[in-house]
């Protein structure tokens, strides 16, 4: 036998028994008389004590040549310990050493593996099977495990059943770049990796099993932004006869549960704020609704003067930064120059500051009245002591600026608190996207979303009016799930594919299966999808979600402790029928 207990159990109430235990050495200390380890495993770590007065020489002797990671078994008994530590469980006792044995030794670690380290984010994930030897990293792959343990509990309590859709399957159009896998038996043909099981969890609907979820492996060849993943997990769920109503009340209850029970937070009802509402008043369709700071527009109060910057400007629109009025002209400009980074983009900034004493001193005073800014100030709700912060240009440019500096300001004072959860619905999101690129429209969720009843018609006139039945789930500016009331009809679905730009024949090839089965009784269904891996980390309270994948791959798409993506030899080319172009 290994072990009699985990290295996270023993307390006073076991003084005097003898154990077995195993584990990894975390830390030594050696007095020369009397030599003390640290005894890790997954439960915690139990303090060993060799002394030279109690324990055999030969033992001694062994307990000398031990290093940091090498693995062992010990025989002993729990004995009090003189100094204890109350910051552990097991902080009371420590093991007196009868026997040991080595199980393995180990090379001297990259990094220490302990909750600090000092191992730079590419050392650990080069070494990740140390990492995860280590507590904080230990711990988030065990919160990870609740929540879905969570999920599947509460889905199949609701009668949702886990069903597996493949993964080698021909390209679903979910916005991104598939991966593609060579067949071998099939010369020239390709499987795609699911960007999602969209289309199998419709045909489930199809199939009768009325109420389908899988926490499942979704994968987008998508050029990668921070915290992205090209392999990713969803928690996928789709749901027969169902309005949107529907669909929303059984996923706020799921999200309410998981609040509940992995946070211990109750929260009422969620919100629900339209798509037009959020972008007017968040610049967002995501927005953190933690802390306010809302946009106030301005157009009717700052477009009746001289100031040509605002007036041939589409969109006026400030916010109020609580206490802003406290930030010296240094802070302000730096604040401007943020703003003007190519990242976020905007040409500058106008502000005014609102003193203690309710008057106004703003950068745009040549051309404003102290009327005018007291109507800035009950515009954007700002009070004696804050900053009112102002964009301007394009409505599309604007709001995801002005966005930007509120999120990032908010970030600075501490508003958006991560024991905090504010979930909100937003809903009757455009069916249709502008594509720059193509000039053309796409599907804003996917071609299988539905438009809101009565509205197909507007694509012949007004195609960027139309409204879906499309709903995204959003906790504390980050969108977490979204979905679709979906089509469920053959004409309608082959409408879309032609007004989406796909010929009937390109229709047929790509997506007859789906058409094929809606003439065979399909129902009306809808669904939606969580991300896990950016749930989990929410609910972790922190906001990256490669800390709760266990083997995730970099900001380059690499995961860099087996070295992939890598080259094939050969051999492994002809038989799958590829040549590669590259020059060497
Ligand atoms: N398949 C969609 C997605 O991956 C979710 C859904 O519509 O259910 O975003």
């Amino acid at each position: 036998m290994y072990r009699t207990h985990d290295n996270g159990t023993l307390s006073l109430e076991a003084l005097g028994q003898e154990v077995v235990l195993s584990g990894w050495i975390q830390k030594i200390r050696d007095k020369g008389f009397m030599i003390w380890v640290d005894l890790r495993d997954r439960y915690g770590i139990t303090q060993l004590i060799f002394d030279a007065e109690r324990t055999d020489p030969k033992t001694m002797e062994l307990a000398k040549k031990l290093g940091r990671e090498f693995v062992i078994q010990v025989r002993g008994t729990v004995i009090e310990r003189e100094s204890k530590n109350p910051n552990m469980p097991t902080g009371d006792v420590e093991i007196l050493v009868s026997e040991l044995t080595l199980l393995n030794s180990a090379l001297t670690p990259p990094f220490t593996i302990e909750d600090q380290t000092d191992g730079g984010e590419d050392l650990r994930m080069k070494y990740r099977y140390l990492d995860i030897r280590r507590k904080p990293v230990r711990e988030n792959l065990m919160f990870r495990h609740k929540v879905s343990m969570a999920v599947r509990n509460y889905l199949s309590a609701q009668n949702f059943i886990e069903v597996e859709t493949p993964y080698l399957i021909k390209s679903t159009p979910e916005g991104a770049r598939d991966f593609v896998v060579p067949s071998r038996m099939n010369p020239g043909q390709f499987y795609a990796l699911p960007q999602s099981p969209q289309t199998f969890k419709q045909l489930l609907m199809v199939g009768g099993m009325d109420r389908y979820f899988q926490i499942v492996k979704c994968f987008r060849d998508e050029d990668l932004r921070a915290d992205r993943q090209p392999e990713f997990t969803q928690i996928d769920c789709e749901m027969a006869f169902v309005s949107q109503e529907d669909v929303l009340n059984a996923f706020e209850g799921l999200t309410r549960h998981l609040l509940k029970e992995i946070v211990g937070v109750e929260v009422g009802d969620f919100p629900r704020m339209t798509y037009d509402q959020a972008m007017e008043r968040y610049g967002n369709d995501k927005p953190d609704i933690r802390f306010g700071m809302e946009f106030g527009v301005l157009n009717h109060c700052a477009q009746h003067r001289d100031f040509g910057v605002f007036n041939s400007a589409e969109l006026v629109v400030g916010i109020a930064v609580p206490g802003g009025n406290a930030y010296s002209r240094k802070e302000i400009d730096a604040l401007i120059d943020w703003v003007k980074r190519p990242q976020i983009g905007a040409q500058g900034m106008v502000y005014c500051r609102v003193a203690e004493d309710g008057t106004f001193k703003s950068s745009v005073d040549k051309f404003y009245t102290p009327d005018d800014l007291a109507q800035w100030a009950e515009t954007t709700g700002a009070k004696p002591g804050d900053l009112i912060c102002v964009l301007s240009g394009p409505k599309d440019k604007v709001r995801p600026q002005l966005s930007a500096l509120r999120m990032e300001l908010a970030q600075r004072l501490g508003l958006r608190r991560p024991d905090e959860f504010a979930p909100l619905w937003v809903v009757d999101f455009p069916l249709l996207e502008w594509d720059e690129e193509t000039q053309r429209y796409h599907a804003m969720h996917h071609p299988f979303t539905s438009p809101k009843p009565g509205q197909m018609e507007l694509l012949e006139t007004d195609p960027s009016a139309v409204k879906a039945n499309a709903y995204d789930l959003v906790l504390n500016g980050n969108e977490i799930g979204g979905g679709s009331i979906r089509i469920h009809d053959k004409g309608i679905q082959s409408k879309m594919f032609d007004y989406l730009g796909f010929t009937p024949e390109e229709a047929k090839a790509q997506f007859g299966f789906l058409m094929d089965a809606f003439q065979y009784g399909a129902p009306p269904h809808g669904g939606i999808a969580f991300g896990l891996d950016r749930l989990v980390a929410i609910l972790g309270g922190q906001e990256t979600i490669r800390d709760f994948i266990a083997f995730p791959k970099n900001n380059a798409g690499r995961d860099v402790m087996i070295d992939a993506p890598a080259p094939i030899d050969q051999g492994q080319l002809n038989e799958l029928h590829l040549s590669i172009g590259l020059k060497p």
